[in-house]
């Protein structure tokens, strides 16, 4: 994987957001592959026709694109509320690709997949209407919350300039594609208890460590009024699909570490 990206292009562009653009398009076209199959090529979508920038022609999942500069934070901003909010409920969403480039040698920096599976209600945010004197007055955005998703929604592809084997890539895509198969609700569930699971930081932990998530978990799904339920639910479908094991006594170990390999560790 060559990581250079081709500077040769931005001659025809006068903005810095529009080079940007067109740089690290070419370069998804050159050098990247699909993480959810063995295709080794995402293809591009024609400009203007988009709701997903690239294609996987062998399996057909779409990905969005976004790239930046600066290293992402806790939300990045996409396209329209509704139409984003009812793709996720309807299973339609994209895959993102996101992609930090750096200017000075103009190299691409790191590279994370997000998969649709790991969209849900719960990680997006509907901004404020803009204001009447906007050329699109009225319109409403969506954030996407990257700080509430569990760190294993993000699959490194590229990290600190050098590149993961598509092998560990496409390893770690299938790790939660049984995601897939539920509605948006419940996958949201089973993200959100990972979340909390993985900010404990630790090998492992018991049942009244979650509960501490409880505030939260209500507030990101107001409809539930059984959050302590719902949480030791997801912890069986967690344990059902080789994340964590029940220790008995309310007590859990995580045997899946962030990088995609399943090794126990001593406790
Ligand atoms: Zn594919």
């Amino acid at each position: 994987m060559d990581l250079q990206l081709d500077h040769g292009l931005a001659a025809k562009y006068s903005s810095s957001s529009q080079v940007a653009r067109v740089l690290t398009e070419k370069w998804v076209s050159d050098q990247l592959y699909c993480p959810a199959c063995d295709s080794n090529v995402l293809s591009p979508n024609p400009a203007g026709t988009r709701v997903v920038d690239f294609q996987c022609h062998t399996c057909h999942e779409g990905f969005q694109l976004k790239s930046q500069r600066r290293p992402f934070g806790a939300k990045v901003t996409d396209a329209a509320y509704e139409p984003m909010a009812e793709r996720i409920e309807h299973d339609a969403a994209p895959n993102f690709v996101f992609l930090r480039y750096q200017t000075d040698r103009w190299r691409v920096r790191d590279v994370f997949f997000v998969p649709r599976y790991f969209l849900s209600p719960s990680i997006i945010e509907r901004r404020r209407a803009l204001g009447p004197k906007a050329r699109r007055a009225g319109w409403v955005g969506c954030n996407i919350l990257l700080s509430r998703l569990p760190l294993d929604a993000r699959i490194q592809a590229v990290r600190g300039e050098i590149p993961i084997s598509p092998d560990a890539v496409r390893t770690s895509w299938l790790r939660f594609a049984f995601l897939e198969t539920k509605d948006a609700e419940s996958r949201g569930w089973t993200a959100d208890v990972l979340a909390c699971v993985r900010e404990l930081h630790r090998e492992s932990f018991a049942l009244a460590d979650l509960y501490s998530f409880e505030g939260r978990l209500a507030i990101m799904h107001p409809m539930n009024r059984n959050v302590r339920p719902k949480l030791r639910q997801q912890l069986q479908v967690l344990r059902d699909h080789g994340v964590l094991e029940f220790l008995g006594g309310g007590e859990y170990r995580i045997l899946l570490s962030l990088n995609g390999d399943e090794s126990p560790q001593p406790s």
